[in-house]
């Protein structure tokens, strides 16, 4: 019997555990536990990693998964790579539900760096008011740029001091909309955003935004992940699940 992992931490993700239990499916899903207080799915849930690829391989047999939905954040690197690798040697099929990246308009000057590491030294030395929409992971890559004021939109409070000498903190879960985002970015002055290419229309709004009122915008592009199979909507994942079924998988 088709037994699904979920591999969540996104509003695609969510999307997808919904459509999941509307078909009756079995399935589980699974968050990091990043978050204080995740959001609440309609399918049975287990939370924290897996330890490793060894780890995720024993979750596998042991929970008879027959096969696995990566709709980690396309910046969750090692989690779609050990997802390849435990699946890959336990031969179970793996789709990567995938939400295509952001592309500018023909009128945007977006600077686009390779990586995230390389975001920083995109921002020039000169004081800016910066929103730094990148969580909370990373903001220590920020500590050699500290004459910039830096908004930070966490979901939950931090637990940890912030890297950074002037910041302001505002919580907020996604998905956000134009008219507040725009609000926020008048609000704090903002002259400049950094963030990751993540695309998805829950996080687009800043970008919006931000071509509105003619802020500057640098971006990171994704990391590059295994070649696997790959969706780009829920509808595409219940395709491909249909077709593995055919073929008695
Ligand atoms: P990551 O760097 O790729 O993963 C680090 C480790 O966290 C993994 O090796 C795994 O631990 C564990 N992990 C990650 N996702 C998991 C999941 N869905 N279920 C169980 N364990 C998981 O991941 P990350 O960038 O820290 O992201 C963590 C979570 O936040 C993901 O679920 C992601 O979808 C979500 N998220 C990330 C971002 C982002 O920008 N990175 C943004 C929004 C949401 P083990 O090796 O022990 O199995």
């Amino acid at each position: 019997m088709t037994h699904i992992l979920l591999l969540g931490g996104t509003t695609e993700a969510s999307q997808m555990a919904r459509v999941l239990a509307d078909a009756g499916m079995r399935a589980v899903f699974s968050y990091a536990g990043r978050t204080h207080d995740p959001v609440s799915q309609p399918l049975p849930l287990r939370v924290g990693g897996f330890g490793g690829v060894a780890g995720l391989k024993d979750y596998l047999r042991t929970g008879a998964i027959t096969h696995v939905i990566d709709a980690t954040h396309p910046f969750a690197a090692q989690m779609s790579r050990n997802a390849h690798a435990a699946c890959t040697a336990c031969g179970t099929p793996l789709v990567r539900l995938e939400r295509p990246p952001w592309t500018p308009e023909p009128t945007d000057t977006w600077q686009i760096v390779p990586n995230m590491d390389a975001l920083p030294n995109a921002l020039s030395d000169t004081p800016a008011r910066v929103f730094l929409a990148i969580g909370k992971q990373n903001l220590d890559l920020f500590a050699c740029k500290p004459q910039h004021h830096y908004l930070l939109r966490l979901v939950d409070p931090p637990t940890v001091p912030i890297p950074l000498p002037h910041h302001t903190i505002t919580l907020a879960r996604g998905p956000f909309d134009v008219a507040g985002d725009t609000a926020l970015l008048q609000q704090h002055k903002i002259t400049h955003i950094v963030a990751k290419n993540a695309g998805g229309t829950g996080a687009a709004a800043k970008l919006i935004a931000a071509r509105n009122l003619g802020l500057a915008v640098i971006l990171a592009q994704r990391p590059v992940l295994p070649v696997v199979p790959t969706a780009n909507s829920t509808e595409d994942v219940m395709r491909w699940l249909s077709h593995e079924a055919d073929r008695g998988v």
